[in-house]
């Protein structure tokens, strides 16, 4: 197992999350399950909250990427702590609405939104739409003539940072389908057309430059080049865009061996950049936006499996199955992600195995973890994988029509359920 304070091992030798006995758990929810500490997620989000206090003196708020695991229980945490939300969807917004989330605490994004998102996201009243593309300019303006409204916007500016993260999901480098290049002068380009309509106000520049970053140093750059990029509107311009969104990233424990930066650090960091920079250029501080979405939920979540078929095939691999795979977790198909797994019934037994956990799914790349320690399994077991709160429950899908797992959220010893488990019923749902 790795250090995670929502996680321990009772004297039956038993996983515990949040205080709950995952066997029992997964005796009394079934499995496949999706596990959500709530206390974990509150701490992530107050550490948040709390840091914009010490470093922006309150000019700044966090925005919880819903895109990580987005449910109505998770909106009513997001409202009642206070956070601002990301939405990159109607089906995302319509989620955050349906449970009163504040519209105007919620951003819309997305590289490709349809002009029914946005007449949405317009007549709710969301705070910002961020701007990915020169096609949305046009549709946003029209719709506000039509609605005789105005709307804020933001600009999704390219920085041109090349985090070190898997390509999939880097997205600060100039090859990305996300945002406006400032090195070929599209971002430019863009913020000279916004000022020229008169129904968009222009209130903010945002970046995001990947996922999974573990150092501070490409946070930090992005934040000087993005200030560098406010000075240059400013002096092409005369125009002050006084709000400043940094986007998400922050890098979360998948193993033992991973060493996220303290995010302490990073808000100290990229805190001293964008002061430093605004001192320089007789700027004022901007209103700090971050965008965190797997740091908030990744490690708050473990999923319950039950062990079936052991294949050991002698000198190559011993294949683990389990009843869910990529349709529950797609993450190890699609780039290759690590994960901790373990026993959840052997615990407290040393992890001398290793093998391959392959999914039920007809896809021969359907595993969650290959060549992995883990304690000797037998059929019946329950095994757990560590750190599935984020781009999990999210990613899901009814590949082979097998239902989504529900999610149970646990706090100090207590569990309810706060995602049912689908039906077949609801797999036929919408068959005609
Ligand atoms: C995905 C995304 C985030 C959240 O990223 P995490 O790595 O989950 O923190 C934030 N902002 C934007 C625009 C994103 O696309």
């Amino acid at each position: 197992m790795y250090n995670n304070d929502s996680l321990n091992v009772n004297s039956k030798g038993h996983l515990t999350i949040g205080g709950c006995d995952a066997v029992d758990l997964a005796m009394q929810y079934g499995t496949p399950l999706y596990v959500l500490d709530e206390k974990k997620i509150e701490q992530a989000c107050n550490a948040y909250l709390d840091s914009f206090k010490k470093y922006y003196n309150s000019k700044g708020l966090p925005m919880y990427a819903s895109k990580a695991l987005c449910c109505k229980e998770l909106c009513r945490i997001m409202k009642r702590l206070g956070m601002g939300l990301d939405v990159v969807s109607g089906g995302e917004l319509y989620t955050a609405l349906s449970v009163g989330f504040p519209a105007e605490k919620i951003h819309f994004h997305g590289n490709n939104k349809t002009p029914d998102e946005i007449e949405y996201a317009l007549k709710s009243g969301v705070g910002k739409i961020v701007i990915d593309n020169l096609s949305e300019i046009d549709i946003i303006e029209n719709m506000c003539e039509e609605l005789g409204i105005n709307a804020n916007v933001s600009l999704r500016i390219t920085p041109g940072i090349d985090a070190h993260t898997h390509d999939f999901i880097k997205t600060g480098q100039i090859d990305s389908k996300f945002g406006f290049i400032i090195e070929n002068g599209d971002a430019f380009d863009v913020v000279q057309k916004v000022l020229e309509y008169s129904h968009l106000r222009l209130k903010e520049f945002h970046c995001h430059i990947g996922s999974q970053i573990f150092d501070i140093e490409p946070f930090v750059h992005a934040a000087e080049v993005m200030m560098d990029f406010i000075k240059e509107i400013k002096n092409r311009f005369g125009v002050t865009v006084e709000e400043l969104n940094l986007g998400g990233g922050f890098g979360i424990r998948y193993l033992a061996t991973d060493n996220p930066t303290d995010f302490e650090n990073y808000m100290k960091a990229v805190s001293d950049a964008v002061h430093a920079k605004a001192a320089e250029y007789g700027l004022p501080v901007p209103f700090i936006f971050i965008e965190p979405g797997r740091s908030i939920v990744g490690e708050a979540g473990v999923t319950l499996y039950t062990v079936g078929g052991i294949k050991n095939i002698p000198g190559i691999r011993k294949y683990v199955s389990v009843d869910g795979g990529m349709s529950d977790n797609i993450r190890y198909a699609l780039y290759g992600a690590d994960y901790t797994v373990l026993i959840a019934n052997k615990a407290d037994l040393p992890a001398d195995d290793i093998v391959t956990v392959a999914g039920k799914c007809c896809e021969s790349g359907d595993l969650i973890q290959e060549h992995t320690h883990i304690q000797s399994a037998q059929v019946g077991d329950i095994l757990a994988v560590l750190s599935t709160g984020a781009y999990n429950y999210s990613m899901a899908s009814n590949y082979n029509r097998i239902p989504r797992p529900a999610i149970v959220m646990v706090n100090d010893g207590e569990a309810r359920v706060i995602v049912k488990r689908e039906s077949y019923d609801d797999i036929i749902a919408n068959d005609v």
